[in-house]
This record gives structure tokens, C-alpha cells and sequence, in this order.
């Protein structure tokens, strides 16, 4: 059997289309192809009755042309496809049955039975129908209200029934009607401006802040009387303005305990003034002795170091002077350290001489003080000393010939005992060792050993370098 040939296009006229001889052939089984399509061309005029054939471009006589019912039923008995074959539809039957077909063809196009205005095949209409149609009708789940498609889109996300988070994500989950009401005004996690300083603060937080919130008012502790001072205010308040806080009396350094509110303050002042003088005059006395206590100590550090000791005598002639009018009349050098932690010592010169040099000759001795470290120290005293009168001539004109003399501590004189605390000022251990003539007042005057009114006297003792370190 011979496959049916593709019919596009079906003539609707049958019955006055003329067709020449040659432009449809019977065939045989009744079976034949209707090859073209292009309707026959008509002329404008009836008038003139001539047509053309479709197929061959002859014309035609109108008057000859007439319905064939015999041809028809031929023709309407020829098997074609479906004119959807080339989309797919696989239908094939007669001429005759292809508009029955059509009304049910799934690949037939027909419009959206909403309306809408789409058109489509058959079979791409339930989707369309269901989901895309804007025409469609559907109800929404939490409001149950009737939507077209199109609508119900612009529905979605709005509907008011349904049910969401908070987004501030409380947590919480209500209607969306009632969302704005709860973000505004119920919502713990809702930012609310802090009533006092006007930062931001979430509304579960700003309880907390309000116990640190620089600008929360607060009563003053003191009750003065200012109803709320701002929190970082208060100390400022109570320093400065607050009229109970009490204030220290400015004379408090002295020794003045008076304590009262500011405001009274000036009133103690006026009272107690000969009170605040006693203090101070007390307060003087104990700094002139703190500063003599300090400046001896200085002096101590200053001088004696590695256990030599250069005391310089100034003013000598008067100083001479004034021994020659006082007998026993006794310089002393600053008190000194034999080293670091070592033995306190002090050096005192008769300028007129004591004993046996008496009017004659400048005397010179040692004694041992009482010391900071005597309780780490061996005792007796036992340290070689030597006394020096230092030549003060000039040592590129001429070799100073220094006057020097050197003793070795009795371990038996009473001086050079660890000193205790039974010495009186009349005790001889308290007496120094030395040399009562040391040099004559003649001797003195030679070289240069009194020079610009003042001489030199060294002392040195040897103090083993073990005992040091
Ligand atoms: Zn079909
Ligand atoms: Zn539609
Ligand atoms: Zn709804
Ligand atoms: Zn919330
Ligand atoms: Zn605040
Ligand atoms: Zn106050
Ligand atoms: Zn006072």
C-alpha cells in the first residue's frame, strides 16, 4: 500500500472550485494526492467569467465549471495525516473526518478557555490552565480568598491571614495583620531610643543600660536637695555643687582633721585661725628637722668614700683667732663613713692646740660616731690612720711636702669600742686620739699649708679590700 502524502491545506469551496482535467486524477483505489494549495485566482470582474487554473495558470470558462459530487466524494475519501504530523500527531484517516479530529487533536491550537487571550495547542492547555493563565482562578490557603492567577501573585506575601516570623527574629509568629503592631510596640527585640541619652538600644536591653546609661538621673546621695542629676554629672556634683558634700580642711597637711560641708568651710577657717598657725609652726619645726636629718646624710654619703676624708678648714685666722680667746675651743670636720656599711667617723682639730699643745701647736684627733652599720662591724677599731696637713703649693713649681702622721688604734681606748648606748657627752670614750702637737703654729706658716685663709686636713684610714668588697 502506497503511504498517504501530506495534505496542508484543504480546499472549503469543493463544490465551486473549478479544476481543469489535468489537475485532479482519480486514482485508481481511490487514493491520490491534492499536491497544491494556492486557491484559484479569481478575477476581479465575474463579468468577464474567466477564471484561471490553480494548477496549470489556463484559463478557465466560469460558465463550465460546475460542483462534480462525484469528484468530491472522491476527494473527501482521500487519506491524509493530520495536518499536525510535523509537530507530532500521528493521526491519519480521510479528508472527510479531519475536522472531527481537529476539535480533539492535542497539537490543535486552540484559545484559553479563561480568556486570558492566550492560544495554545491542546495539550499544552492544563499546565497553562493551572499554573501560568493570569485568568485562573485560585484561592488563597490562609485568607481563602477568590484570586485570578495574576492577582493571586500580588497576593502572595501579603496576604494578611498568613502566618510569619517576626523579622527582628524575636522568634515570634503571628498573623501578618498583626506584624506591624508587634515590631512596633511588643516585640522584645524591637530598637528603641533610650529615653535619657537617645541611643538605640534593643527594647530587651535597654532595662540594663538604664543601670549604666551616663545620662539616667539619679538622686544625690548626700539628699542636698537637687532632685536627679545625671549619673556621669554626679561626681562632677559632689565635688563642685553640692552643698552637703563635705570638704577636708585645706589646712589638712598640717594636721587640721575639721571636716564640714563646703559651704561651712570658710567659717572654720575664720575660727581657727591661731589653731591652723600652731599647725603650721609644728609642721615647719618638723620639716627644718627632717631637711637637717637629710642634709647630714647627704653630707655623710658626700664625703669619706674608700675611707679618706679631706676637710677643708676655711677662715682660718679667724677661726684661730676665736681658739686663742676660748680655750679648748674644737673644730670638727662633717662625720664620715670609713667605706660603704663601714665605720662612722669624725675628725676635729684644736686650730690653738689642746694639751700638751696647747697655745702652741694645731692639734689633731679622731674619734669613732656612732654608725648606721656598727652591729655588722668588728670591734674594737682597729684601722691604721693617717692624719695629713696638705701642702698647698703649687706641684709643677715644687714637690708639696705634706705633713703626715700614722697610728695604729689602741685595741684598749675606750673610743675605739663598739660605741653603746651608755655614752654621755662626759665620758672619755668619747674622747678622740690623735696628736696634740701635730705641727707648731711656726711650721704652720712655712710653704703653703695655710693658703687663701684656709687649710687642708686629710685623714685616711686602711681598710683591708676584703673587708670592703
Ligand atoms: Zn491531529
Ligand atoms: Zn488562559
Ligand atoms: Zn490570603
Ligand atoms: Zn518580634
Ligand atoms: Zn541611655
Ligand atoms: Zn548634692
Ligand atoms: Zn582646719
Amino acid at each position: 500500500m502506497e503511504e498517504p502524502g501530506a495534505l496542508t491545506a484543504v480546499c472549503r469551496h469543493r463544490s465551486r472550485i473549478p479544476l481543469c482535467d489535468r489537475c485532479v486524477e482519480p486514482a485508481g483505489e481511490g487514493q491520490g494526492t491534492l499536491s497544491k494549495q494556492t486557491p484559484p485566482s479569481r478575477p476581479t470582474d465575474k463579468s468577464e467569467g474567466v477564471f484561471k487554473c490553480p494548477e496549470d495558470q489556463l484559463p478557465l470558462d466560469y460558465a463550465k465549471i460546475y460542483p462534480d459530487p462525484e469528484l468530491e466524494a472522491q476527494v473527501l475519501s482521500l487519506t491524509i495525516r493530520c495536518i499536525h504530523s510535523e509537530e507530532g500527531c500521528r493521526w491519519s484517516g480521510t479528508v472527510r473526518h479531519l475536522q472531527v479530529h481537529l476539535g480533539t487533536c492535542s497539537y490543535n491550537v486552540v484559545p484559553c478557555p479563561n480568556r486570558c487571550g492566550a492560544k495554545l495547542s491542546r495539550r499544552d492547555l492544563p499546565p497553562h490552565v493551572q499554573h501560568d493563565c493570569p485568568q485562573r482562578h485560585l484561592k488563597c490557603e490562609f485568607c481563602g480568598a477568590d484570586f485570578t492567577g495574576e492577582a493571586y501573585e500580588n497576593h502572595q506575601g501579603l496576604c494578611p491571614q498568613e502566618s510569619v516570623y517576626c523579622e527582628n527574629k524575636c522568634g515570634a509568629r503571628m498573623m501578618r495583620r498583626l506584624l506591624s503592631q508587634h515590631m512596633l510596640s511588643e516585640c522584645p527585640k524591637r530598637t528603641q531610643p533610650c529615653g535619657y541619652c537617645s541611643k538605640e538600644f534593643l527594647y530587651d536591653t535597654i532595662q540594663n543600660h538604664e543601670y549604666q546609661c551616663p545620662r539616667y538621673p539619679v538622686p544625690c546621695p548626700n539628699q542636698c536637695g537637687v532632685p536627679s542629676i545625671a549619673r556621669e554629672d554626679l561626681s562632677g556634683h559632689l565635688k563642685e555643687n553640692c552643698t552637703t558634700a563635705l570638704a577636708l580642711c585645706p589646712f589638712k597637711e598640717a594636721g587640721c582633721k575639721h571636716r564640714c560641708p563646703k559651704l561651712s568651710m570658710s567659717r572654720h577657717l575664720d575660727e581657727s585661725t591661731k589653731m591652723h598657725l600652731g599647725l603650721m609652726c609644728a609642721l615647719v619645726a618638723r620639716q627644718r628637722q627632717e631637711l637637717g636629718d637629710l642634709r647630714r646624710e647627704v653630707e655623710e654619703l658626700a664625703v669619706g668614700s674608700e675611707g679618706v676624708l679631706i676637710w677643708k678648714i676655711a677662715d682660718y685666722a679667724r677661726k684661730l683667732q676665736e681658739a686663742k680667746a676660748r680655750s679648748n675651743f674644737e673644730s670638727f670636720s662633717p662625720p664620715f663613713y670609713t667605706h660603704r656599711y663601714g665605720y662612722r667617723l669624725q675628725v676635729s682639730a684644736f686650730l690653738n692646740g689642746n694639751g700638751s699643745g696647747e697655745g702652741s701647736h694645731l692639734s689633731v684627733y679622731i674619734r669613732v660616731l656612732p654608725g648606721q652599720y656598727d652591729n655588722l662591724l668588728e670591734w674594737p677599731f682597729a684601722y691604721r690612720v693617717t692624719f695629713s696637713l696638705l701642702d698647698q703649693s703649687d706641684p709643677s713649681l715644687s714637690k708639696p711636702q705634706h705633713i703626715t702622721e700614722t697610728f695604729l688604734p689602741d685595741p684598749n681606748w675606750k673610743n675605739f669600742q663598739k660605741p653603746g648606748a651608755g655614752r654621755t657627752s662626759l665620758d672619755e670614750s668619747l674622747l678622740g686620739f690623735g696628736y696634740p702637737k701635730f705641727i707648731s703654729h711656726e711650721d704652720i706658716k712655712k710653704r703653703n699649708y695655710v693658703r687663701d685663709n684656709a687649710v687642708f686636713i686629710k685623714a685616711s684610714v686602711e681598710i683591708p679590700q676584703k673587708i670592703i668588697s
